[in-house]
């Protein structure tokens, strides 16, 4: 990741840093990855990261948008997604969210559960539409990754049960205003073993045999994200392995004929690019510890509250980066949860001096809040984008 010191000394802290160059060369890596095969679509979930500007950086990419709610779906139609280049997940749509979504004509709606299926058929009647779907079925495969966010495993708010797959496709084939296109599937994210995604394939194989004993034709198989990303070394794993990834369904994903491949990867797009830069309000010696308080809270970035998630942490300030130090990082926010790493090893880091949390370009700055009435952070651009 590229930044000029001096551009980021003179903003106003907290904020979040994009390498917008970054983000292009990881937007061509993954071109690279699909190799300009024509049954591959690439929908990035925006829930990573719905920054206008980066999402018009994504879209002249030529990936298309995987959205979870109706706010997401408006986004990536204001920031000039074409509809039928969006997909749209979530276990619990709204009536409006889904009118949304049925007017503008998406791609595919990823249905979650029966009463899904049986809600979008009557509101597809009732408006006088058609409505392309996938069904997302938990394949049971285990993605080895946080309990937080392991989504493919049988029961599960998510999807439906693989017993329950065939009867499912029938009563889409059955509905008026729904029709089948193909099958979804989600296992977790922040996968780094390419063996799961081999593990869904095979998985996935099974499934379509099953279907197609039965004459149904699918049409779309979509596996989803999860592809992970490297957050203790950022620099030594700026872009992701997209060619494992991709190669991994080439090998053990058998494509029937004229079938398309879905991807959604969000985290892997946009991680690496982002950072959040935070000053350094106090030093405060304690008794067996010092802590480092700082003007950043788990309201900029709450990953290692939530999910006990590790960003790397730098003094950017600090001309030699030897950590001779150990501090409890933390910040101003009334909660006790509100500590971002212990015993973080950093240089010795004074008042003033910048933080920056790395590899934080996913799930940062969407998931910030104003709890205790805080300013959201701001975000600060490379300089080739201004
Ligand atoms: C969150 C999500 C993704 C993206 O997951 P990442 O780990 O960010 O790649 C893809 N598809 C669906 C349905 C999702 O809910």
């Amino acid at each position: 990741m590229n930044f000029n010191l001096r551009q980021l000394e003179a903003q106003e802290t907290p904020f979040y840093y994009y390498d917008t160059q970054l983000l292009r060369t990881t937007l061509a890596a993954l071109d690279a990855a699909r190799a300009g095969e024509e049954h591959i679509h690439v929908h990035y979930a925006v829930k990573a990261n719905a920054r206008p500007e980066l999402l018009r950086i994504i879209l002249a990419a030529g990936l298309g948008a995987d959205c979870v709610s109706g706010g997401e779906v408006r986004a990536a139609l204001e920031a000039g997604f074409p509809a039928e280049s969006i997909v749209f997940a979530g276990v619990g749509k709204a009536d409006w969210e889904l009118r949304l979504a049925l007017e503008a004509g998406i791609g595919m709606f990823n249905v979650e559960s029966l009463p899904e299926l049986q809600r979008i058929s009557e509101l597809a009647v009732e408006m006088g539409k058609m409505a392309r779907i996938a069904l997302r079925i938990n394949p049971n495969v285990d993605a080895h990754t946080h309990e937080k966010i392991t989504t493919g495993l049988n029961e599960n708010k998510f999807g439906l049960a693989m017993e329950d797959m065939l009867e499912a496709v029938r009563e889409a084939e059955r509905l008026e205003g729904v029709s089948y296109e193909g099958l979804h599937f989600h296992i977790g994210s922040s996968i780094l073993d390419l063996g799961v995604f081999a593990r869904l394939c095979e998985r996935i194989n099974e499934l379509q045999d099953v279907l197609e004993k039965e004459g149904i034709v699918t049409r779309n198989i979509n596996v989803g994200g999860g592809l992970g990303t490297h957050y203790e070394d950022p620099d030594v794993h700026p872009i992701p392995d997209f060619i494992g990834y991709m190669d991994t369904f080439r090998k053990y994903l058998n494509l029937r004929p004229g079938q398309h491949l879905h991807v959604e990867p969000g985290r892997s797009v946009v991680a690496q690019c982002g950072m959040l830069v935070s000053r350094v309000l106090y030093e405060k010696q304690g008794h067996e510890k010092k802590f480092l308080i700082l003007d950043a809270g788990f309201t900029d970035l709450i990953r290692p509250a939530l999910y006990n998630a590790h960003h790397l942490i730098q003094n950017l300030s600090s001309a030699d980066q030897t950590a001779t130090e150990r501090y409890d990082v933390v910040g101003p926010i009334c909660e006790s949860s509100d500590v971002f790493q212990t015993q973080a090893p950093l240089p010795p880091s004074k008042r003033g001096d910048l933080i920056a949390f790395r590899t934080a370009g996913a799930y940062g700055e969407v998931m910030a809040s104003q709890y205790n009435l805080r300013r959201l952070p701001g975000a600060v651009f490379d300089e080739q984008q201004n």
